[in-house]
């Protein structure tokens, strides 16, 4: 489904991603692991060209998304992304929030748009919430309509940058369990996050980066019990 080719980001003289290749494949949930700096929300960004990559190649569905000939705004309609900040518009219900994009972007009717954010509402139990603003809402609810938000656009696959990392502690759980759901319903999902429980329950694939690379790669069991390469090694006994 994705295919990234020796991906390469600076910002002005930050040299932040250094040729990362990696393959995601339809319905694979991949978790980013590393730490702070390492340039994990800037590959995500990357991916979905939230940030212009510097160098390198980004292929998704069979198309070249770093080839300015090609008609992006398409592919990226297809890539969700939740961040840890919620980003839900303040100015805007739930209902709003949630069926604004699929109108102005898909151009689906309004009548439409609110069909298929009820039924989505509905499944993560905040059909209640649909008139409140995000002011309104904890934490948790908040995040959860951003899933939501992502999910109304029909996407093929759903990034995750620290979902939960905004979160009071009681709120995370409600939040991973609407992320089990999904994977478990097939969806393809790339998650940067610190719940190490949530990887090796959920994950196909744990990656490991640090300084702008992929250090280490592979099934969680292998990474969590037996991980090789030292900078693995140190940061796990930091995290775990
Ligand atoms: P992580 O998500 O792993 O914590 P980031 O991708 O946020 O790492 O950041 C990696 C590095 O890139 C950091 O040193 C950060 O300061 C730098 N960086 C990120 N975004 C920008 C930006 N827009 N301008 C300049 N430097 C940036
Ligand atoms: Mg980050």
């Amino acid at each position: 489904m994705i295919r990234v080719s020796n991906l390469h980001k600076e910002f002005g003289n930050t040299h932040v991603l250094k040729g990362i290749d990696i393959h995601i494949k339809k319905g694979e949930i991949v978790v980013i692991i590393g730490p702070s700096g390492s340039g994990k929300s800037t590959f995500l960004r990357c991916l979905n060209l939230l940030e212009q990559p510097s160098r390198g190649e980004i292929i998704f569905e069979g198309i070249s998304i770093t080839d300015k000939n090609n008609d992006i705004n398409k592919q990226r309609q297809k890539m969700g992304m939740v961040f840890q900040q919620f980003n839900l518009f303040p100015h805007m219900t739930v209902l709003d929030n949630i069926t604004l994009a699929p109108r102005k972007v898909k151009k689906v009717n309004k009548e439409e748009a609110e069909k298929v954010a009820f039924d989505l509402l509905r499944r993560i139990g905040l059909e209640n919430k649909a008139y409140s603003y995000p002011n309104q809402l904890s934490g948790g609810q908040k995040q959860r309509i951003a899933i939501a938000r992502a999910l109304a656009m029909s996407p093929d696959v759903i990034l995750f940058d620290e979902p939960t990392s905004a979160l009071d502690p009681e709120m995370v759980g409600e939040v991973l369990d609407v992320m089990k759901e999904l994977a478990s319903e097939g969806m393809t999902m790339i998650i940067v996050t610190h719940e190490m429980g949530f990887a090796r329950e959920v994950a196909n694939r744990v990656v490991f980066m640090d300084e702008g690379k992929i250090i280490e790669q592979g099934h969680p069991k292998e990474i969590f019990n037996n991980p090789q390469h030292p900078r693995t090694k140190d940061f796990l006994r930091k995290v775990l």
